[in-house]
């Protein structure tokens, strides 16, 4: 596929990029990594607040790394070097404000030029090398990297906190869904943009994590997903966690109630077809009135971490 890259995950999992067709232009790329940025900085903190009580779990370290892959073609490496000063280099395309990372001193563009002692090389084998390092430090809890910035290197040293392991990515496309398959979770920019709220939008995220961390979707679930009355259940029990999960992390459950109408009209439709595998499982005044409700217990049971 024409300017798929692959970007690691924030706690290094290798994952897909939003599959970036050829006519993005630098802005479309700036505009991504902004969303991105706004979008991880809100489920960072709802997948490192609610980390106890997640069953799979990773240390996080609060940064994105990105890299070009070696078989990009010339006028996409030369985009993403306008975009974003991004190269074949493995660097850090978002720092999460007081994050591990952050509080180590990376910042956003420096390189990471070795990890634990294993330098990274342009030829393929000390690529492999320094993946095959990464792939064993990040599990550790402990990353040892020598970062440069400016042309100077030197040597940090990241403590990752424990975060429920689940990837967030946002897509570049202009519809307002939001979808979870298995542990990976996607946003439409269109969606992004629809929610300027952060509370309102963490609730999405904290639908869409709720999924993720009840195993709703994957592999061998598609049936699941397709039947209508266990999607009914599916999505509630979503709704029920969500506003859970981002009351946890102290965003306010109210917003729920006040994002579903939005979303809904977004759709267009009279009944919210939203929120990724879609099912028009409850009509819109009926889920606004349910997660009303919800918030308002959710608000009256949790302290927030
Ligand atoms: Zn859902």
């Amino acid at each position: 596929m024409i300017g798929r890259f692959w970007v690691a995950g924030l706690a290094g999992a290798l994952c897909a990029a939003p599959a970036l067709a050829a006519p993005d232009t630098a802005q479309d790329i700036r505009q991504w990594h902004a969303q991105q940025q706004r979008v991880l900085t809100l489920a960072n903190r709802i997948l490192v607040a609610n980390a106890v009580t997640c069953k799979d779990v990773r240390p996080d370290y609060g940064y994105l790394p990105a890299n070009m892959s070696p078989a990009a073609p010339a006028p996409l490496r030369a985009v993403w070097q306008e975009a974003l000063g991004l190269d074949e280099r493995p660097m850090a395309i978002i720092v999460l404000k007081d994050g591990p990372a952050d509080k180590a001193g990376l910042r956003q563009g420096d390189h990471i030029m070795a990890v634990a002692g294993t330098a990274w090389g342009s030829d393929k084998e000390r690529r492999q090398a320094f993946d095959t390092a990464m792939s064993t430090a990040l599990p550790s809890g402990t990353l040892d990297l020598d970062i440069e910035h400016g042309g100077q290197t030197r040597a940090i040293t990241l403590s990752g906190r424990p975060a429920c392991k689940v990837d967030v990515v946002v897509v570049r496309r202009a519809s307002a869904n939001a979808s979870t398959f298995g542990n990976r979770v996607e946003v439409d920019g269109g969606l992004e943009r629809l929610l300027a709220d952060d509370d309102e939008l963490a609730f999405v995220l904290g639908h869409e994590i709720a999924h993720a961390v009840l195993e709703h979707s994957g592999p061998g679930k598609e049936a699941d997903t397709r039947n209508h009355d266990r999607r009914a259940v599916i999505e509630r029990e979503a709704d029920v966690l969500g506003v859970r999960l981002m009351t946890r992390a102290g965003f306010d459950p109210a917003a729920a109630a006040r994002a579903n109408p939005k979303l809904a009209h977004a759709n267009r439709g009279p009944i919210s077809r939203l929120l990724d595998l879609h099912g028009a499982y409850m009509a819109t005044n009926e889920r606004t009135a349910f997660l009303a409700s919800e918030g308002a217990k959710a608000k009256a049971e949790i302290t927030p971490r």
